[in-house]
């Protein structure tokens, strides 16, 4: 078949997979400039679409963007920092300036202090090796701070293109909406262009008669819990409104299962202590001993543990454990990669956390 590529933004037009970079129905072929769905979407709706990108694809994608002049805005979900972190985006923006922005601030509870957070994911840019000029916290489906964010970025781009990076689901695509329906004008539609020199499915959004905001494929970040779900799993799973934090006092040899998707043991703690949990209010999270905790698991699964339901389970992986030793001044979350995290008192505690393989669990200073 002769190869076809996109009118709009050069990439290698296929017709087998919906979600993927470059899809377009059969129909769309038989046009004389054929489109892809993202930018056809984008050209009649003002909307863009997230496709999904595999590492390697999206690390050489990641290439052309060091050899532009422009400012990289990469959009974590503040619900899941670590695990949305595009990793390797340090050695790849060249000189290119880099601007966070940890999206979903109306999940994390009112009372959170905006720059102990942001402060915080600088510390965690700096573990990445990226070097991050400024944080802003927003909300793009709430339009919280969305406007100051928008003014700022504009300031700072100084006249050059916005790339906007981020991995899966971190709410990238709602983010350009929101921006795109900021600038436009009612009558003015939205076309895409090409890219040239690229197939790599860049979107190029115009800000102004020079510069553009460009739009990325989302990464596919392998650590997120998201990858073992099912639609509708991950629905109830991602949080929806401000997360309600539930406190349970437990000691040692007790057990959380958090639904069935990972569960936190108690080991050892010096004292009977207050461990609080920040999930999605629509997860049930159940308390048990830990002698009773693997026979639970086994008869209960999917009912009184759940999520995961039914097709999530046909592929439902075991549960892997991770032992964590916490002596601590400070009160830290085990964090549950994509799914949530427990705020464990200070003092000493030994811990084991179980989670799908593959699914990161890592701990960190308190946040709240
Ligand atoms: P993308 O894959 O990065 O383009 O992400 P989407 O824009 O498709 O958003 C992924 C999911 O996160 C969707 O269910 C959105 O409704 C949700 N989402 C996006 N932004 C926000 C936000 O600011 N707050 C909340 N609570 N959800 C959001």
């Amino acid at each position: 078949m002769e190869q076809i590529y996109c009118h709009g933004c050069g990439v290698q037009i296929q017709t087998h997979s919906e979600k993927e970079l470059g899809y377009a129905p059969l129909s769309a072929l038989e046009r004389e400039d054929v489109i892809c769905k993202r930018c056809f979407r984008l050209k009649n709706y003002n909307e863009v679409q997230d496709v999904d990108l595999t590492d390697d694809d999206f690390l050489s994608m990641l290439h052309e963007i060091g050899d532009r002049n422009g400012l990289v805005v990469n959009i974590v979900d503040l619900f899941d920092v670590h695990g949305s972190f595009v990793r390797g985006l340090n050695r790849l923006v060249g000189d290119n300036e880099v601007v966070l922005v940890g999206n979903k601030v109306d999940l994390l509870p009112k009372s959170i202090n905006h720059n102990k957070v942001k402060n915080w994911m600088k510390r965690v840019a700096k573990e990445f090796g990226l070097k991050v000029k400024e944080v802003y916290l927003v909300s793009s489906v709430k339009g919280i701070n969305m406007e100051e964010t928008a003014f700022e970025l504009e300031k700072i781009r100084k006249g050059k293109d916005i790339f906007v990076v981020g991995c899966t689901n971190v709410g990238k695509s709602t983010f350009i909406n929101y921006l795109i329906n900021r600038s436009i004008e009612q009558e003015q539609v939205i076309t895409t262009s090409y890219f040239p020199g690229t197939t790599l499915g860049f979107i190029d959004i115009p800000l102004d008669d020079q510069a553009s905001m460009i739009d990325t494929p989302g990464i596919i970040n392998d650590h997120q819990m998201a990858h073992y779900l099912s639609k509708k799993d991950l629905k109830t799973v991602t949080p929806k409104k401000e997360v309600k934090p539930k406190v349970f006092q437990l000691e040692a040899e007790q057990t959380l299962f958090i639904g069935g998707l990972a569960r936190l043991d108690i080991d050892k703690v010096d004292e009977q202590k207050g461990f609080i949990c920040y999930f999605s209010n629509d997860i049930n999270i159940h308390r048990t001993k830990i002698d009773k905790a693997d026979l639970l698991y086994d008869q209960h699964l999917g009912e009184l543990l759940s999520p995961p339901t039914e097709e999530t389970i046909e592929t439902w992986p075991e549960l892997e454990a991770k032992t964590f030793q916490i002596n601590s001044e400070k009160k830290q979350d085990i964090v549950f990669s994509g799914l949530g995290w427990i705020t464990v008192p200070n003092g000493q505690t030994t811990v084991k956390a179980y989670v799908p393989k593959g699914v990161r669990v890592l701990v960190r200073d308190a946040i709240i």
